[in-house]
């Protein structure tokens, strides 16, 4: 067997992944379950995509596991609803297919359209392929930022920004450098949970050497997320003076109790992870089977601020 080195083993686990939500029922031993089986008789647009590494943090024999349910294909994603349009949700403040500039400070660039891990719930998944290949837009991307001086935060997203390697991340935080104005760089990723030797040693090396301020910020929904190597990836990152905050969504019957909040929220400061924000869905056809009301919502803050201190109330986040 080939030795792997910690630079190429995330992209093994990148690419060892379940494609096919038979073999994933199968793995956990639930291929006999009538109702899941009658879920993922369905053809969707969105593909299906897990690494193994996230699949052995499922629990067997176990079809409401919550991990799973992120996950798995379900024939609802079919269902159609007159008001929503699934309209590319950026497009209002689309600069370029690849930066986005809704607020004066600070500007979002889509680095990349791939996703280690498909989450059925995302308000992205139609529009992940619409966005172009960053080397097609740098020039221009590196020019809007720099004669808008008012922008002192980047926030690279994607996709997932982390898809893309050690190297190319290096090139493009030496450009954002050189623009004195910004100071921030900010990026929200979903990897370092699902894959959690992404965070290479030599990642570390070029966030640490950075002149920004450099904040990651984790997409986690669950406590079971989190186990020993996301907690010693996370403990890389704070060795190099990356700050550490988490986003959720708001799950119907995945995390949408003040229970399952209250350990998240245990779990991610043990990881040395600030619970930050928590979302409301942003609806699209496909994912309303998701959708938690917002005012069950903020009945489940109310009863989850008497369960946590201040620090480990994320603030719920929503559409006015
Ligand atoms: S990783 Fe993020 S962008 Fe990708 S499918 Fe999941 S929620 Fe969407």
């Amino acid at each position: 067997m080939k030795y792997l080195n910690s630079k190429d083993l995330w992209l093994n686990q990148l690419a060892d992944t379940v494609n096919n939500p038979y073999e994933l029922l199968k793995l956990l031993k639930l291929n006999n379950n009538t109702k899941l089986i009658n879920d993922i008789k369905t053809k969707v647009s969105f593909s299906f995509r897990v690494p193994k590494i996230f699949v052995q943090r499922m629990k067997l024999n176990d079809p409401n596991d919550p991990l799973l349910m992120q996950v798995l294909i379900n024939i609802k994603e079919l269902r159609n609803f007159d008001k929503l349009t699934n309209k590319i949700y950026l497009e209002s403040n689309l600069v370029k297919s690849n930066l986005i500039h809704k607020y004066s400070n600070r500007i979002l660039i889509l680095l990349n359209s791939g996703c280690a891990i498909h989450c059925r719930y995302c308000f992205r998944r139609d529009y992940l392929n619409n966005i172009s290949n960053i080397k097609n837009n740098i020039k221009y991307i590196i020019n809007y930022i720099s004669l808008n001086k008012r922008i002192n935060e980047v926030i690279l997203t994607g996709g997932d920004p982390l898809i893309v390697k050690d190297k190319n991340i290096n090139i493009l935080i030496s450009m954002l450098e050189k623009i004195n104005h910004i100071l921030i760089l900010r990026i929200h990723t979903r990897l370092p949970v699902i894959i959690p030797s992404r965070i290479t040693d030599n990642l570390c090396n070029i966030l640490a050497n950075s002149r920004f301020r450099i904040i990651l910020v984790t997409h986690i929904n669950h406590a079971n997320e989190i186990n020993c190597s996301v907690i010693k990836s996370m403990n890389k990152l704070r060795k190099a003076n990356v700050i550490l905050l988490n986003q959720s969504v708001l799950l119907r019957n995945i995390n949408d109790n003040a229970n399952t909040l209250a350990k998240l929220s245990i779990k991610l400061i043990q990881a040395g992870i600030i619970p930050y924000y928590i979302h409301l869905l942003d609806k699209i056809n496909s994912n309303i089977h998701f959708l938690v009301t917002k005012r069950k919502a903020k009945k489940i803050m109310k009863d989850l601020s008497s369960k946590v201190s201040g620090y480990l109330l994320p603030k719920l986040m929503y559409d006015k």
